[in-house]
């Protein structure tokens, strides 16, 4: 899509819409279509066997691509500024297929302890299973990650902003701190999106999204991605057999010789999403595709009305404290003035003074907000984290991960934002 024959570099909101696609080929269809298919018919023989060699690049069977996938990976891959995207079924399978090529049994990686609980529920549990060890280290003492490394440590894993809690998250020291130990840095950019905050930039080595959020933006479809940045050495050490080692189901090729910098990328289509297989479905790669189109818009707008929500509950009398890094009196208001300059996003917790019981109250008497457990929709939306997502959690996980008993998360819509602000005003009354 990119104009080669010009020097310019197209802004965000051009590549939000054009970037991967062209018109079908074959048809003239404008919108990318929907290729509902699962396999592709090969030209002859020898086609065949240099696809699946990995000597061409082409298709051969969904669950390793698609072509109406690969339009999704393109574009978000641009809007990362990365060199290539692997689209999975779920962000949470986003974060296997990526830990996949970079583990063995026994290693272990250091995450932020302030992370969606779905993730500090994968990473304590299935993914101890599989052997990979998970060391937790506070966001707001970065000593803790330096100690918390090993000579195991095989990655480092963050959220930009943290859900629920609105820690926005220092990538620049934290990437510093992966450079040192030769691990690369996973950030996941979903709460704040590519529009807001692009952490390669900054220094992160591979970018995950939950595509079930703002980047599909509307509520309707699971999916979610890896970003190669393109930036990490592989073949350095020893430490990532799956990139620097002879694979032996493609005849002994080695992804990091072979792919350069996007061999993070084919690794994870090659070695995990064809092994292990959560693929996105195609269909849902067009309902996400046709939401990044507006995300600069419905960014902007969630940004505005999360603002106005968060100054009208700072100034209630039922309301003990908000989190939202884009009021000038939080703890995170600094970093987010560097990092997210445009708006901290939308989703933020805050305190009832009335704790659990107004909490339960609270999302009971909502009209326009919905009470679900999903976040980056257009709609604005509610939850009790201590009662719902966070409820598998100790007493004490849940306050270290920003989810006690007095906490609400709000995901704030693109409704108006009167409307928004009454509905909390009768609910609170
Ligand atoms: C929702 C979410 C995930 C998990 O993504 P799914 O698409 O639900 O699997 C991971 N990280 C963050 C920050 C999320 O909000």
């Amino acid at each position: 899509m990119i104009d080669r024959t010009t020097e310019r570099t197209p802004g965000f909101a051009t590549l939000a819409i054009h970037a991967g696609a062209q018109p079908d080929p074959t048809t003239g269809a404008r919108a990318t279509p929907i290729y509902q298919t699962t396999s592709y018919v090969f030209e002859d023989v020898d086609h065949a066997a240099s696809l699946f060699g990995l000597q061409t690049f082409g298709n051969i069977y969904t669950r390793v691509g698609n072509p109406t996938t690969a339009v999704l990976e393109e574009r978000v891959a641009a809007l990362e500024g990365g060199t290539a995207g692997l689209a999975t079924a779920s962000g949470h399978a986003a974060q296997v297929v990526a830990f996949h090529c970079l583990m063995q049994p026994g290693d272990e990686f250091v995450a932020s302890r302030k992370l969606y609980g779905g993730s500090i529920n994968q990473f304590n549990h299935a993914f101890k299973n599989f052997g990979w060890n998970v060391n937790w280290a506070d966001p707001d003492d970065m000593s803790s990650f330096e100690k918390a490394i090993t000579p195991k440590t095989k990655a480092i894993f963050t959220e930009s902003i943290a859900n629920p809690g609105g820690v926005v998250c220092d990538i620049e020291a934290m990437s510093l701190l992966a450079k040192k130990a030769h691990v690369p840095l996973i950030v996941d950019n979903t709460l704040a999106t590519p529009y807001l905050w692009t952490p390669i930039e900054q220094g992160a080595d591979i970018v995950i999204h939950s595509l079930t959020k703002f980047l599909g933006g509307h509520g309707n479809s699971i999916g979610g991605m890896v970003v190669d940045a393109g930036t990490f050495d592989w073949s350095r050490d020893d430490r990532y057999p799956m990139l620097s080692k002879p694979r032996p189901e493609y005849h002994g090729i080695v992804m990091h010789e072979t792919f350069g910098n996007f061999a993070f990328a084919v690794a994870c289509r090659a070695l995990a999403l064809r092994d292990i297989g959560p693929a996105l479905s195609p269909f849902n790669s067009f309902l996400i595709l046709t939401g990044i189109e507006t995300l600069p818009l419905r960014i902007r707008r969630h940004c505005d009305n999360a603002l106005a929500v968060a100054q009208w509950l700072s100034g209630h009398k039922k309301i003990a404290w908000v989190s939202y890094p884009g009021l000038p009196g939080d703890r995170y208001h600094k970093l987010a003035r560097k990092y997210v300059p445009k708006g901290a996003g939308s989703v933020f917790t805050f305190g009832l003074k009335g704790g659990y019981d107004a909490g339960i109250k609270l999302v009971s008497n909502v009209k326009l907000f919905s009470h679900l457990a999903n976040i980056g929709d257009t709609r604005s939306l509610i939850i009790h984290p201590a009662s719902t997502t966070h409820r598998q959690l100790t007493d004490e996980q849940k306050v270290a991960s920003g989810a006690g008993p007095d906490v609400v998360r709000l995901s704030i819509g693109i409704e108006d934002k009167d409307d928004i602000i009454a509905d909390l005003e009768q609910a609170l009354a």
